[in-house]
């Protein structure tokens, strides 16, 4: 078994686009914040357009096509085939399972590396309870489906305090699945998550006890699988992605982030605008990147305060990594 820290780098840039916010599923947990982000869908053209500002970089980009659903997009097929067309490193589209639109007959396993399904639960009734009625069995009949005119596929994993007691079942589960990507998420407090009084996220505790052990053994059956460090040893450097890599986070709205957890506020660093990506005035998320506080991300500390733990002298028990910051294991490392 072979773990490693996915470090940021320049070198390696992706491009997590939102192609429109509709969605045909009502999650409790929905990190979409219409009030940011609009609730409009991007023609194919501006779609096409918009892939270019990054085209120049396209070799080394990764593009997650998100939503919303992304394929409620009637022309999702056209986007991936123009992605494919400008040589992005690799394009995947992050599912909740219903595929829309044929999005199966109208791309072929070639055009995409990845479709990638959300599950937040080993069972109907937890996953349908966080994401809806009926969604444990279309992600699994999409999978199938998927499987079946061999596309890869990888699933993810939001954990929050509503499932992560079902996290242990997920090996067997997944074990003769056929995915080959398992990405565990852990619940940023955005969206619909911040609306609630519940207490969503895990404990530092319970995520150390949990997470890499529950991802070991998931690894063990051939399945590469990432989960976020979330909290940093002593020996390790903090680093926020913001400064050190190259991300973007584009909304239908023009919107463009570097730092996820930024997105519930108007301190986007970028906006496209006449199809030219602009840089924002300040105070946008880049002036927050470069604080440095002892707790480690200060997007963390400001939005998400209730990760930190303090010792008597006032001191952080621990640094806060940054979001973006994963760790991956496999069994059979290439
Ligand atoms: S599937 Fe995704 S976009 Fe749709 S409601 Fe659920 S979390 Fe939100
Ligand atoms: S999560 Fe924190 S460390 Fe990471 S990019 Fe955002 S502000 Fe920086």
């Amino acid at each position: 078994m072979t773990t490693r820290t996915v470090a940021f780098s320049k070198d390696s840039s992706n491009l997590f686009f939102h192609i429109l916010t509709k969605c045909n599923l009502c999650c409790t947990h929905c990190y979409i914040n219409k009030d940011q982000h609009g609730a409009n869908t991007l023609d194919i053209e501006t779609i096409r357009n918009w892939l270019g500002i990054f085209s120049d970089k396209a070799s080394k980009t990764n593009v997650i096509f998100l939503g919303g659903e992304p394929t409620l997009h009637p022309d999702l097929h056209l986007a991936v085939k123009a992605a494919k067309r400008l040589g992005f490193k690799s394009i995947t589209i992050d599912t909740n399972g219903y595929l829309f639109h044929n999005i199966l007959d109208n791309i072929t396993p070639n055009d995409v590396d990845f479709l990638s399904f959300s599950l937040d639960g080993a069972t109907k009734k937890t996953n349908d309870d966080i994401r809806g009625k009926g969604s444990y069995d279309k992600v699994m009949e999409g999978i199938q489906k998927s499987l079946t005119k061999n596309f890869s596929c990888s699933m993810i994993y939001t954990v929050s305090d509503m499932n992560i007691h079902e996290l242990e079942l997920m090996p067997d589960l997944v074990k003769n699945l056929g995915i080959k990507r398992f990405f565990i998420q852990v619940i940023g407090i955005r969206g619909k998550s911040s609306n609630t009084d519940e207490k969503l996220q895990v404990t530092r505790e319970t995520w150390l006890s949990t997470i890499p052990e529950i991802a070991e053994k998931i690894a063990a059956h051939g399945i590469v699988v990432t989960y976020p460090k979330v909290f940093l040893n002593k020996e390790d450097i903090f680093q926020c992605a913001g400064i050190v890599a190259d991300n973007y986070f584009i909304f239908p709205n023009g919107r463009v982030y570097q730092c996820p957890v930024c997105e519930d506020f108007p301190l986007h660093s970028h906006e496209i605008k006449n199809n030219q990506l602009i840089t924002t005035p300040k105070i946008n998320e880049k002036d927050l990147f470069g604080l440095t506080i002892p707790e480690g991300c200060v997007m963390n500390k400001m939005i998400q305060p209730q990760n930190l733990s303090y010792r008597q002298d006032g001191t952080p028990e621990y640094l806060i990594a940054c979001c973006m910051l994963k760790e991956e294991l496999s069994k059979n490392p290439s």
